[in-house]
């Protein structure tokens, strides 16, 4: 998400004139998009803003946007007096007030909802995976999650703005759609007609367009997997066999306290529904370990739940306590070292669990994306269909297909290595 809104943000200052720049002495505006799901996230903004200000000339604009600006508030002024904006992840489309009143203090943390969609230019020209929101906040109030109080309450957006995104994106240049919300399965929408649209509809909207190869979404709710959606990955062949699923935890009494209320059994249920419609689909996850009060059983029933689904590709967390959440004021947080020693754990288990899948791949044909050349130019980086790496010989000719059949030829836990089904 942050991606995307920091392309809607670049996208404005080109169109006034400005161009980017790698050195920060030489910049007029510095802009940090920022993150506050973790404390950690957050410390490192305001270590970050502590260089910027060091390396920035005088006179340059200088401030920050997204969720810690929300989280922060006035607060951030206080800590950096030189700041000149502060601006909320609904309200970053107020930054042309500062290049016009340079001499203010802009602060805006208001959630604003879809507005911001609408006021910002677009790109003209788009990266090959193009990441297009498809609504704002989000309604689930995860006990742990300060997103609902950064980005506010859940938001659809309407499904023919979404499409518009869509297909200028397509047009100039996305080979890969990938959908985002913070409960991106419970996108819901009607038209004035009383007409309702679902991720589903986007998702065989978008696989009719020519240009558009690969269709995934992130993140997903598992109690919002609905059949419609669940029928997608049977029915169009651009939706990638990849879905990531948070389940969080495998303690059905950490997942209550979470306020996340579906059993393990129903979790599982949608897993099999999911392969019963692609055979070939995996699922990702997301981890928390250490939430409040969670014991060593209640961890051993994380990591046999990771162990039986066998999550390839997840991502897994430290408990951290946020402002603005239930979990921060919960009884028996657990002790840093604890955390720590847990998600060593974990980590073995998940890497292991990749290191068989990308072996398994061993030998499998995929049709891949180009992400880039690495530093020498020689190796060329693709995406497979699992978000797996896979690093390929550069042609002699020094063309790089932006979509290829790849030979996958050898795997480590991080990475594959493949070569052009063309070249034998
Ligand atoms: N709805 C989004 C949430 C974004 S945060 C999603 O499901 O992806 C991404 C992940 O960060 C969450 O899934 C969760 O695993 C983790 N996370 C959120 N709040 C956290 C916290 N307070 N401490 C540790 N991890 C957290």
């Amino acid at each position: 998400m942050n991606v995307y809104d920091g392309q809607r943000i670049a996208a404005m200052l080109l169109q006034r004139g400005y161009a980017a720049t790698e050195k920060i002495a030489d910049a007029d505006i510095i802009i940090l998009n920022t993150c506050a799901v973790r404390a950690k996230a957050t410390d490192k903004v305001f270590s970050a803003l502590g260089r910027v200000r060091r390396a920035k000339k005088t006179d340059a604009l200088f401030g920050i946007v997204g969720c810690v600006a929300r989280e922060a508030g006035a607060a951030a002024f206080k800590r950096i007096p030189d700041l000149n904006f502060v601006l909320g992840p609904q309200s970053y489309h107020k930054l042309p007030d500062i290049l016009e009143n340079p001499d203010t203090k802009l602060l805006n943390i208001d959630l604003g909802g879809l507005e911001k969609f609408d006021e910002l230019p677009e790109s003209s020209t788009s990266p090959a995976v193009a990441y297009i929101p498809i609504q704002e906040g989000c309604d689930h109030c995860c006990t742990y999650c300060i997103v609902p109080y950064t980005r506010g309450r859940e938001i659809s957006r309407p499904f023919e703005n979404v499409m518009h995104d869509v297909r200028h994106a397509a047009a100039t240049g996305a080979l890969e759609i990938c959908f985002l919300g913070q409960n991106v399965n419970g996108y819901k929408y009607s038209d004035n007609t009383g007409k309702a649209f679902r991720l589903s509809d986007l998702i065989r909207e978008t696989a009719k367009l020519d240009a558009i190869k690969r269709i995934r979404f992130t993140s997903s709710y598992p109690t919002e997997m609905t059949d419609d959606l669940i029928e997608m990955f049977r029915t169009e062949q651009k939706l990638l066999p990849f879905l990531n699923m948070p389940i969080q935890s495998g303690s059905p009494d950490v997942l209550t306290r979470m306020n996340r209320p579906y059993s393990l059994d129903l979790y599982i249920d949608i897993v099999d529904k999911l392969k019963a419609a692609r055979p070939d689909i995996q699922i990702s996850s997301d981890f928390i370990v250490g939430f409040p009060g969670e014991t060593d059983a209640d961890f051993e029933k994380t990591v046999q739940i990771a162990k039986q689904i066998r999550h390839i590709n997840s991502y897994s967390f430290k408990y951290s306590p946020r402002p603005h959440t239930a979990a921060a004021l919960m009884p028996n947080q657990i002790p840093e070292n604890v955390k720590a020693s847990r998600l060593a754990a974990l980590d073995g288990e998940l890497n292991e669990i990749q290191r068989e899948f990308n072996e398994a791949c061993v030998g499998e044909t995929m049709a891949c994306l180009c992400e880039g050349a690495d530093k020498t130019g020689k190796k060329l980086v693709y995406r497979t269909p699992y978000m797996q790496q896979c690093i390929v010989d550069a042609p002699e000719n020094g063309n790089a297909p932006q979509m290829a059949d790849i030979r996958i030829t050898a795997a480590n836990k991080a990475s594959l290595r493949g070569e052009f089904c063309d070249q034998n």
